[in-house]
């Protein structure tokens, strides 16, 4: 089997989280050494570590508030010295934020999902692209997801984020293509992990959200890693500055499915 990815070094940041282990796994099942980026807890992602060293690659718990410039470069310092220069930097934290309608939502808690979620990935992707400028090549990958495009009622932070995230993304490609720097979205559609448990675990919010996917049911983690592999390897060379959509068809309308 080919090692796409073999020598690289990524960072994913929420890297132990329900699609950052996913995506941490699958890089590093590919052959690259991994920086596991946390905040809080660092029980899961020492585990998680623990699991891809076993693989035969380089692996470290990287602690960081991406909302903190000063912890997000010292981080990626910190990854320089232990992994490697970056190559591949997943910009995967993120957060839904509170349930209300703009009108009723407490102002502080809006401003903060865009910090994680918008001002988190810049943060990251300017100390990652600042080494990959000068190297010439690497790879930045935003998670984004569908609600890049599809309005969400009661989250319009998280919405305007992943918009943000979306034309970030493609100014960022714009700037990076003539140092061989590429930039990417990727945008998953409904995937069963931790933050939209509340849900899945409800029979009835699981039929009526499985209503919404043409293909009929929520992505597992491991079929938005198995892009996310292909995305940062050569085999996406020409692939830069758009966003891809992994949906099970989320996307697509399905109400529009036999005609209206
Ligand atoms: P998750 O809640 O399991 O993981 C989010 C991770 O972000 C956690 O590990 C958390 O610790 C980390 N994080 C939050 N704030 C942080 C901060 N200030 N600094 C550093 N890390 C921080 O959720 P997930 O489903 O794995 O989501 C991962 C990404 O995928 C998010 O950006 C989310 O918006 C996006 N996404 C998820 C879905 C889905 O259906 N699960 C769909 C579309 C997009």
């Amino acid at each position: 089997m080919t090692l796409k990815l073999e020598g690289k070094t990524a960072i994913v940041t929420g890297g132990s989280g329900g699609l950052g282990s996913a995506f941490s796994l699958a890089l590093a099942g590919a052959g690259a050494n991994v920086g596991v980026a946390f905040i809080g807890n660092p029980a899961p992602a020492q585990d998680l570590v623990a699991q891809i060293q076993a693989l035969g690659v380089k692996s470290s718990a990287l602690e960081a508030d991406i909302t903190d410039p000063a912890a997000v470069k010292a981080m990626f310092a910190r990854a320089d010295t232990e992994l490697g220069i970056v190559d591949i930097l997943v910009n995967n934290a993120g957060i839904d934020g509170v349930r209300a309608r703009a009108w009723e939502v407490d102002a502080a808690k809006w401003r903060k999902t865009l910090e994680v979620n918008l001002f988190g990935a810049f943060h990251c992707a300017q100390e990652a692209l600042s080494r990959m400028v000068i190297k010439k090549s690497g790879v930045v990958i935003n998670i984004s997801s569908v609600h890049e495009v599809i309005p969400w009622g009661g989250y319009s932070a998280y919405t305007a984020s992943k918009a943000g995230l979306g034309m970030l993304t493609k100014t960022l490609a714009q700037e990076a293509a003539e140092f061989g720097v590429r930039v990417l979205a990727l945008a998953p559609g409904a995937i069963q992990t931790p933050i939209n448990q509340s849900v899945w675990s409800d029979p009835n919010g699981l039929t009526d959200l499985n209503k919404k996917i043409p293909m009929g049911r929520m992505g597992q983690p491991v079929e938005i890693g198995n892009v996310l592999v292909n995305l940062a390897s050569d085999d996406s060379s020409y692939l830069t500055g758009t966003t891809v959509f992994v949906d099970g068809g989320m996307t697509l309308y399905a109400d529009f499915s036999h005609g209206g």
